[in-house]
């Protein structure tokens, strides 16, 4: 046997030991023999450098350092999940499926898995890429890291597909984790708080070395990529689990929601045998085409749900009513708790979200309260335990004046929070507008940070963010802890905000729901920020996805002589106040006017392609067919009843072609 034949020999016996060992459980030889077949193995690969392969079992011991992790996009979105907390949820979400699909509907039933998504892509069998889920469009590419998880195949097995991305999650079994904190502690370091962000902190290691030595596992779940052989997502299971990936045995299929809740009743008792840690349920429509059919909302599929079981509980004591100021003006009063431990992190604060809140559970200071977390990151309490209640309390009296800067709060009908109205000189309104116009996913300022701001601010350098582009590093340089070059970069970083695309201006702005998608929305509808300023309460909810709410916010925003002058200012300072001509090249009016609903499968361009053709040359597009609709783009195995209801209502159906033959 010559070099090169030993070399593939010793990679094809190593693989199949990690693969009994790390996916199947089941070792089949001793960590000596083990270690003694990896050592030839290095020794063989060093003598014979031609022979190197990316995905070599000797890799995966790491070494490699990444000193900043490369963004990338994500050919597909990775999507958040809809929340359910009760039969009634699911039973809710059974009756919208039903009404969107034809046939029966089945589903798969998962377990929710706490850690750290990831999306891995394989060309020809090889891991070629691994990513962060990051913002859900684009992430982090953590292939490095990623090589050095022992469940991760580095090479498949069996008839696996040319090219294709596979979806699951980084965990930290309780196990590696304790052992680690011992290990930490021992050292006289603090311990880690909890297994799911020490699982994404370790993907984000410099040196993969280090990563290598954490026990961390991959348990995929989720298959994505054109023209796949699966037909149901119970199937993308069993052929991901051919093809050598960890996918997780504990899955079932169920025909109904009745056996959907069977299996969420067993594994909210036993989940707590399982090694690594489960917050929930998620289930999925199982057939595929189904799951075309119902496809998205801004957030989430429509074709699944995430239940949650019921969070974990604690009492303690509340030692005082705090309360703070938002950068809208709003009102969040805070729970300032005795410091409890619950579900793995210590909590020190809650949030008591509005006065309503406070007098419905009869909330007061020294009470004992109940603690959940559910699944947001700040805790909830739930209820107060009266049989520890002091005779002596005192019914809380919410605020009536700004804890800041002591303005009378006012409160609209149908609003539940409080707001303090003095948007000009309440500091923590004017400090928080600023530190969200610099936030990374606004106008992304580097070298300026919250607490620069805060500072900024205080010393009277500025005012609003308009401000901003009139700092001059010699103004800076006085202020406390800021040195020259931070000066200079700051007024840089300021500079470079000038190239900001107007969407994200927009977001940046701070109008009241105004989030990052519906500033993108707007963008793209209105194309600049003085037809933004124009646009009637009308013409604003008649745009797809913008309801009263924000409408209303719109128009009163654009109504103040502060914004206005704020936004003449930031004209005057070369911001982007509309799209760029490159976003605009790719865009027309053809379509203006015209409601499409797009159902079935296609063949020349994806259905998100599709839909984005709508909408960049002037169309909309709608989920459902109503009498508003003006055309269906019917692909494959549209839905009959689809077909019945736009035929009844006599809304023209088109092919793919004919749609493509309209731009
Ligand atoms: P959330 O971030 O709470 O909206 O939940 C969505 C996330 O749940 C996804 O991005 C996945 O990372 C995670 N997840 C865990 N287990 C599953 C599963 N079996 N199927 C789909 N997503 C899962
Ligand atoms: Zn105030």
């Amino acid at each position: 046997m010559n070099a090169e034949e030993k070399i593939n020999q010793l990679r094809t016996q190593l693989r199949e030991h990690n693969y009994n060992y790390y996916v199947e459980d089941n070792p089949t030889i001793s960590d000596y023999d083990f270690d003694v077949l990896l050592k030839e193995l290095q020794a063989l690969e060093a003598a014979h450098p031609e022979f190197d392969n990316p995905n070599s079992p000797t890799h995966r011991v790491g070494g490699q350092v990444t000193k900043n992790f490369e963004t990338v996009p994500h050919e597909f979105r990775m999507y958040s999940l809809d929340n359910s907390y009760s039969k009634e949820d699911l039973e809710d979400w059974e009756k919208r499926v039903k009404k969107m699909v034809d046939g029966d509907v089945h589903y798969t039933c998962e377990l929710k898995y706490d850690g750290a998504s990831m999306s891995l892509t394989y060309e020809n069998g090889t891991l070629v890429r691994a990513v962060t889920r990051g913002d859900g469009f684009q992430g982090d590419n953590v292939t490095t890291n990623v090589k050095t998880i022992k469940s991760v195949p580095l090479q498949l097995k069996g008839d696996y597909p040319a090219k294709f991305e596979i979806r699951g999650e980084i965990v930290l079994p309780f196990e590696g984790f304790t052992k680690m904190n011992i290990e930490r502690v021992a050292n006289g370091e603090e311990p880690y708080r909890n297994p799911r962000n020490t699982a994404s902190g370790s993907l984000k290691l410099q040196d993969s070395a280090e990563v290598a030595k954490r026990p961390l596992a991959c348990l995929l779940y989720n298959l994505k990529g054109n023209n796949l052989p699966v037909a149901t997502q119970f199937e993308c299971l069993e052929k991901a689990r051919h093809w050598g990936f960890k996918v997780p045995e504990v899955a079932k299929l169920a025909k109904s929601i009745d056996e959907v809740l069977e299996f969420v009743n067993y594994w909210d008792v036993h989940r707590h045998e399982l090694p690594y840690e489960t917050d929930g349920v998620v289930v999925k429509v199982n057939n595929l085409q189904q799951q075309e059919e119902l496809g998205y909302t801004a957030k989430a599929p429509r074709w699944a749900m995430a239940y949650k079981f019921k969070a974990e509980q604690v009492s303690t004591k509340l030692e005082q009513i705090t309360y703070q100021v938002g950068r809208t003006g709003a009102i969040t009063p805070v729970a300032n708790l005795q410091p409890v431990e619950l579900a793995g992190t210590i909590v020190k604060r809650a949030s008591l979200h509005n006065a309503d809140q406070i007098e419905k559970l009869d909330i007061r200071e020294g009470d004992t309260v109940y603690v959940e977390k559910g699944g947001e990151i700040i805790p909830k309490i739930i209820g107060v335990d009266f049989a520890e209640r002091d005779p002596n309390s005192q019914l809380t009296q919410y605020i009536t004046e700004c804890p800041e800067c002591n303005t009378p709060l006012t409160r609209t009908e149908g609003d539940a929070k409080h707001f303090c109205p003095n948007e000009e000189g309440c500091p923590p309104q004017i400090i928080g507008r600023i530190q969200h116009y610099i936030s990374r996913k606004a106008m992304d300022i580097e070298g300026l940070g919250g607490e620069t701001v805060a500072l900024l601010v205080t010393n009277g350098l500025i005012h609003n963010y308009a401000d901003l582009y009139t700092l001059t590093a010699e103004q800076l340089i006085p202020l406390e802890r800021m040195a020259e070059k931070s000066a200079e970069n700051l007024v840089a970083g300021v500079e470079a905000s000038r190239n900001i695309p107007f969407e994200r201006v927009l977001f940046g702005l701070g109008i009241r729901y105004v989030g990052e998608t519906v500033a993108k929305k707007l963008a793209k509808h209105f194309k600049s920020i003085d037809a933004l300023a124009a646009a009637s309460f009308e013409e604003l909810i008649s745009v797809d996805e913008i309801g009263d709410r924000i409408a209303e916010s719109v128009v009163e925003f654009f109504t103040s002589e502060e914004h206005k002058e704020t936004i003449n200012r930031l004209k005057e300072y070369g911001v982007q106040l509309k799209l760029s001509e490159a976003a605009l090249a790719n865009q027309t009016d053809t379509l203006a006017g015209n409601i499409f609903v797009v159902s079935g499968v296609f063949h020349k361009v994806t259905r998100t392609e599709l839909k984005k053709l709508i909408e960049d040359n002037g169309g909309k597009v709608s989920s459902s067919i109503s009498s508003k609709t003006n055309y269906v783009v019917a692909g494959d195995s549209m839905g009959p009843s689809k077909r019945t209801k736009a035929e009844g209502l006599g809304v023209e159906i088109i092919s793919e072609d004919a749609f493509l033959g309209m731009l």
